[in-house]
Protein backbone atom coordinates (compact mmCIF):
# COMPACT_ATOMS: atom_id res chain seq x y z
CA UNK A 1 0.00 0.00 0.00
CA UNK A 2 0.99 3.34 -0.87
CA UNK A 3 -0.37 7.09 0.69
CA UNK A 4 -1.52 7.74 -3.03
CA UNK A 5 -4.23 4.78 -3.33
CA UNK A 6 -6.06 6.12 -0.34
CA UNK A 7 -7.53 8.75 -2.55
CA UNK A 8 -6.40 11.92 0.26
CA UNK A 9 -7.10 15.14 -1.50
CA UNK A 10 -4.14 16.61 -2.94
CA UNK A 11 -3.06 19.26 -0.89
CA UNK A 12 -2.61 16.55 2.19
CA UNK A 13 -0.65 14.20 -0.20
CA UNK A 14 1.33 16.95 -1.10
CA UNK A 15 2.32 16.92 2.74
CA UNK A 16 3.05 13.62 2.99
CA UNK A 17 5.65 13.94 -0.25
CA UNK A 18 7.09 16.94 1.31
CA UNK A 19 7.73 14.81 4.86
CA UNK A 20 8.92 12.30 3.05
CA UNK A 21 6.51 9.70 4.10
CA UNK A 22 5.91 6.59 1.38
CA UNK A 23 4.42 4.34 3.01
CA UNK A 24 1.62 3.76 5.73
CA UNK A 25 2.31 2.16 8.73
CA UNK A 26 -0.26 -0.95 9.37
CA UNK A 27 -2.75 1.57 11.77
CA UNK A 28 -2.65 4.00 9.25
CA UNK A 29 -3.26 1.29 5.95
CA UNK A 30 -6.68 0.08 8.01
CA UNK A 31 -7.59 2.79 10.12
CA UNK A 32 -7.42 5.67 6.86
CA UNK A 33 -9.87 4.05 4.70
CA UNK A 34 -12.56 3.32 7.35
CA UNK A 35 -12.15 7.07 8.56
CA UNK A 36 -12.74 8.44 5.20
CA UNK A 37 -16.31 6.24 4.57
CA UNK A 38 -17.48 8.18 7.69
CA UNK A 39 -17.97 5.16 10.34
CA UNK A 40 -17.17 5.56 13.75
CA UNK A 41 -13.29 3.73 15.38
CA UNK A 42 -12.28 1.97 17.90
CA UNK A 43 -8.49 1.81 17.39
CA UNK A 44 -5.99 0.00 20.01
CA UNK A 45 -2.82 1.30 19.24
CA UNK A 46 0.54 2.87 21.55
CA UNK A 47 2.31 6.17 20.49
CA UNK A 48 5.08 5.64 17.79
CA UNK A 49 2.61 3.51 15.58
CA UNK A 50 1.55 6.08 13.48
CA UNK A 51 -1.48 6.85 15.46
CA UNK A 52 -2.07 10.59 14.85
CA UNK A 53 -1.39 10.56 11.35
CA UNK A 54 -4.06 7.72 11.38
CA UNK A 55 -6.83 10.14 12.02
CA UNK A 56 -5.70 13.35 11.31
CA UNK A 57 -4.89 12.95 7.94
CA UNK A 58 -8.76 11.67 6.85
CA UNK A 59 -10.02 14.50 9.05
CA UNK A 60 -7.78 16.83 7.02
CA UNK A 61 -8.94 15.19 3.83
CA UNK A 62 -12.39 16.11 4.80
CA UNK A 63 -11.32 19.49 5.56
CA UNK A 64 -10.12 19.70 2.07
CA UNK A 65 -12.91 18.51 0.49
CA UNK A 66 -15.72 20.13 2.29
CA UNK A 67 -14.30 23.88 3.28
CA UNK A 68 -15.79 25.83 5.68
CA UNK A 69 -15.44 28.88 7.73
CA UNK A 70 -16.08 27.81 10.99
CA UNK A 71 -18.52 30.20 12.97
CA UNK A 72 -17.41 32.65 15.81
CA UNK A 73 -15.99 30.08 18.54
CA UNK A 74 -16.71 26.68 16.36
CA UNK A 75 -15.24 23.71 16.61
CA UNK A 76 -15.11 21.59 13.18
CA UNK A 77 -12.39 18.74 14.13
CA UNK A 78 -12.73 18.84 17.60
CA UNK A 79 -9.49 16.18 19.66
CA UNK A 80 -9.10 15.26 22.83
CA UNK A 81 -5.77 14.18 24.70
CA UNK A 82 -4.45 13.35 27.89
CA UNK A 83 -2.07 16.01 28.87
CA UNK A 84 -0.34 19.44 27.51
CA UNK A 85 2.82 17.37 25.51
CA UNK A 86 0.63 15.27 23.78
CA UNK A 87 -2.14 17.89 22.46
CA UNK A 88 1.05 20.02 21.72
CA UNK A 89 2.19 17.12 19.49
CA UNK A 90 -1.18 16.50 17.94
CA UNK A 91 -1.58 20.30 17.22
CA UNK A 92 1.70 20.25 15.17
CA UNK A 93 0.83 17.32 13.82
CA UNK A 94 -2.25 18.80 12.32
CA UNK A 95 -0.31 21.92 10.90
CA UNK A 96 2.28 19.26 9.50
CA UNK A 97 -0.12 17.44 6.98
CA UNK A 98 -2.27 20.85 6.82
CA UNK A 99 0.46 22.82 5.84
CA UNK A 100 -0.45 23.09 1.71
CA UNK A 101 -4.08 23.76 2.89
CA UNK A 102 -5.29 26.80 4.54
CA UNK A 103 -6.41 26.10 8.31
CA UNK A 104 -7.32 27.56 11.64
CA UNK A 105 -5.41 24.93 13.93
CA UNK A 106 -5.70 25.75 17.72
CA UNK A 107 -4.69 24.15 21.17
CA UNK A 108 -5.69 24.43 25.02
CA UNK A 109 -4.55 22.93 27.78
CA UNK A 110 -3.95 24.37 31.66
CA UNK A 111 -1.20 25.16 33.19
CA UNK A 112 -1.01 28.26 30.97
CA UNK A 113 -3.40 31.91 30.89
CA UNK A 114 -6.86 31.09 30.18
CA UNK A 115 -7.16 34.53 27.98
CA UNK A 116 -4.85 33.80 24.86
CA UNK A 117 -7.10 30.46 24.15
CA UNK A 118 -10.21 32.37 24.94
CA UNK A 119 -8.80 35.05 21.77
CA UNK A 120 -7.29 32.22 19.83
CA UNK A 121 -10.64 30.39 19.87
CA UNK A 122 -13.12 33.50 19.71
CA UNK A 123 -12.37 33.20 15.53
CA UNK A 124 -13.02 30.02 15.61
CA UNK A 125 -11.06 26.58 15.14
CA UNK A 126 -10.98 23.93 11.80
CA UNK A 127 -8.98 21.95 14.18
CA UNK A 128 -9.10 22.49 18.34
CA UNK A 129 -6.79 19.91 20.23
CA UNK A 130 -7.61 20.14 24.07
CA UNK A 131 -6.82 18.75 27.32
CA UNK A 132 -10.53 18.09 29.15
CA UNK A 133 -10.46 19.70 32.02
CA UNK A 134 -9.28 23.20 30.12
CA UNK A 135 -11.98 22.60 27.33
CA UNK A 136 -14.54 22.33 30.28
CA UNK A 137 -13.24 25.67 31.82
CA UNK A 138 -13.28 27.60 28.30
CA UNK A 139 -16.77 26.10 27.86
CA UNK A 140 -18.43 27.41 31.46
CA UNK A 141 -16.64 30.71 30.19
CA UNK A 142 -18.73 30.44 26.76
CA UNK A 143 -15.57 30.70 25.03
CA UNK A 144 -15.97 27.59 22.67
CA UNK A 145 -19.46 26.06 20.99
CA UNK A 146 -19.34 22.79 20.57
CA UNK A 147 -22.37 22.11 18.34
CA UNK A 148 -20.98 22.35 15.20
CA UNK A 149 -18.09 19.64 16.00
CA UNK A 150 -18.82 17.20 12.90
CA UNK A 151 -15.40 15.02 13.84
CA UNK A 152 -14.42 13.93 17.47
CA UNK A 153 -11.12 12.20 18.50
CA UNK A 154 -10.72 10.29 21.85
CA UNK A 155 -6.45 9.99 21.98
CA UNK A 156 -4.95 7.94 24.58
CA UNK A 157 -8.42 7.32 26.25
CA UNK A 158 -6.89 4.94 28.84
CA UNK A 159 -4.54 7.41 30.12
CA UNK A 160 -7.43 10.15 30.35
CA UNK A 161 -9.61 7.75 32.75
CA UNK A 162 -6.56 7.40 34.57
CA UNK A 163 -5.97 11.02 35.20
CA UNK A 164 -9.69 11.12 36.53
CA UNK A 165 -11.08 13.20 32.98
CA UNK A 166 -14.59 10.68 33.45
CA UNK A 167 -16.96 13.49 34.52
CA UNK A 168 -15.06 16.01 32.02
CA UNK A 169 -15.26 13.51 29.18
CA UNK A 170 -19.05 12.85 29.89
CA UNK A 171 -19.85 16.84 29.53
CA UNK A 172 -17.96 17.00 26.18
CA UNK A 173 -19.75 13.79 24.85
CA UNK A 174 -23.33 16.14 26.14
CA UNK A 175 -21.98 19.30 24.21
CA UNK A 176 -21.34 17.71 20.72
CA UNK A 177 -24.00 16.87 17.90
CA UNK A 178 -25.37 13.33 18.18
CA UNK A 179 -24.80 12.59 14.35
CA UNK A 180 -20.85 13.77 14.60
CA UNK A 181 -17.67 11.08 13.57
CA UNK A 182 -16.52 9.66 16.87
CA UNK A 183 -12.33 7.70 16.43
CA UNK A 184 -11.69 6.54 19.94
CA UNK A 185 -7.82 5.84 20.76
CA UNK A 186 -6.59 3.75 23.46
CA UNK A 187 -3.65 2.28 24.12
CA UNK A 188 -5.43 -0.58 25.89
CA UNK A 189 -8.74 -2.04 26.75
CA UNK A 190 -9.57 -2.36 30.48
CA UNK A 191 -13.36 -2.43 30.84
CA UNK A 192 -13.59 1.19 31.66
CA UNK A 193 -12.49 1.96 28.96
CA UNK A 194 -14.83 -0.06 26.86
CA UNK A 195 -17.85 1.21 28.98
CA UNK A 196 -16.38 4.93 27.65
CA UNK A 197 -16.09 3.59 24.26
CA UNK A 198 -20.03 2.58 24.44
CA UNK A 199 -20.71 6.25 25.56
CA UNK A 200 -19.39 7.82 22.38
CA UNK A 201 -19.00 5.05 19.37
CA UNK A 202 -21.87 4.04 17.16
CA UNK A 203 -21.70 0.47 15.69
CA UNK A 204 -17.91 1.14 15.78
CA UNK A 205 -15.45 -0.90 13.19
CA UNK A 206 -12.57 -2.13 15.62
CA UNK A 207 -8.96 -1.56 14.83
CA UNK A 208 -5.42 -2.93 16.30
CA UNK A 209 -2.12 -3.48 15.93
P1 LIG B 1 2.84 8.71 16.30
O1 LIG B 1 2.69 7.27 16.64
O2 LIG B 1 1.61 9.26 15.64
O3 LIG B 1 3.30 9.54 17.45
O4 LIG B 1 3.99 8.83 15.16
C1 LIG B 1 5.31 8.45 15.42
C2 LIG B 1 6.32 9.12 14.47
O5 LIG B 1 6.32 8.49 13.19
C3 LIG B 1 6.05 10.59 14.21
O6 LIG B 1 7.28 11.29 14.36
C4 LIG B 1 5.60 10.66 12.77
O7 LIG B 1 6.02 11.86 12.16
C5 LIG B 1 6.24 9.45 12.12
N1 LIG B 1 5.39 8.80 11.09
C6 LIG B 1 4.08 8.50 11.19
N2 LIG B 1 3.62 7.87 10.10
C7 LIG B 1 4.69 7.76 9.25
C8 LIG B 1 4.84 7.20 7.92
N3 LIG B 1 3.83 6.60 7.29
N4 LIG B 1 6.06 7.27 7.36
C9 LIG B 1 7.09 7.87 8.03
N5 LIG B 1 7.02 8.41 9.26
C10 LIG B 1 5.82 8.36 9.88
Amino acid sequence: TTFSDFDLAGPVLKALTKEGYETPTPIQAQAIPLVMEGGDILGIAQTGTGKTAAFALPLLHHLCKYPDMPAPGAVRCLVIAPTRELASQIAEAFSKYGQCLSLRVVKVFGGVPIRKQMRDLHRGADVLVATPGRLIDLMEQNAVDLSYVEKLVLDEADQMLDLGFIHPLRRIAGAVPEDRQTLFFSATMPDNVSGLSKQFLKNPKKVSI
